[in-house]
């Protein structure tokens, strides 16, 4: 009895250095957790963040009103209405996500043969009623134009992969 004492407080001892020697190692380490939302961790190019529809350095939107983004969305949240300008090319009337809907799935995005409709890297989009997750073509375009350094950034980065 008295061996198996003297061996479970050597146990002890042993535990309580290694416990002292993890703590203290990882007491001076590098942090793993950033203050959110104060700090943020680094975001891959391919997020897939909250949609923007995107222009062309002249303005003029990229988008040709294909309806391929339409097809392909799983979760049926995207309503397109288009019809031909005097120039005769296509062009939406309509652009609708119902946000509420979205999966983030960004088949959306493959798509899109002109890289108009894109997830972006924005993730501060809580709203406080449904409504405002309804976003139609003012929004998105209004996106577009806020967040497009960092959407062709993103895109170019991505562009060796695809
Ligand atoms: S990310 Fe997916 S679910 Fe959301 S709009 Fe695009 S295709 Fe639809
Ligand atoms: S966003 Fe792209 S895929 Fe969708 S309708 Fe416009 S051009 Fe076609």
């Amino acid at each position: 009895m008295a061996w198996l004492d003297r061996s479970a407080r050597s146990i002890f001892l042993w535990d309580l250095v290694v416990g002292f020697y993890v703590g203290l190692r990882y007491f001076f380490a590098p942090k793993k957790t950033v203050n959110f939302p104060f700090e943020r961790g680094p975001l891959s190019p391919r997020f897939r963040g909250e949609h923007a529809l995107r222009r062309y350095p002249s303005g003029e939107e990229r988008c040709i009103a294909c309806k391929l983004c339409e097809a392909v969305c799983p979760a049926q949240c995207i309503i397109i209405e288009a019809e031909p300008r005097d120039d005769g090319s296509r062009r939406t009337t309509r652009y609708d996500i119902d946000m509420t809907k979205c999966i983030y799935c960004g088949l959306c995005e493959e798509a899109c043969p002109v890289d108009a409709i894109v997830e972006g890297p924005n993730i501060d989009f809580s709203t406080e009623t449904r409504e405002e997750l309804y976003y139609d073509k003012t929004r998105l375009l209004a996106n577009g134009d806020r967040w497009e350094v960092e959407l062709a950034k993103n895109l170019e980065l991505d562009a060796p992969y695809r």
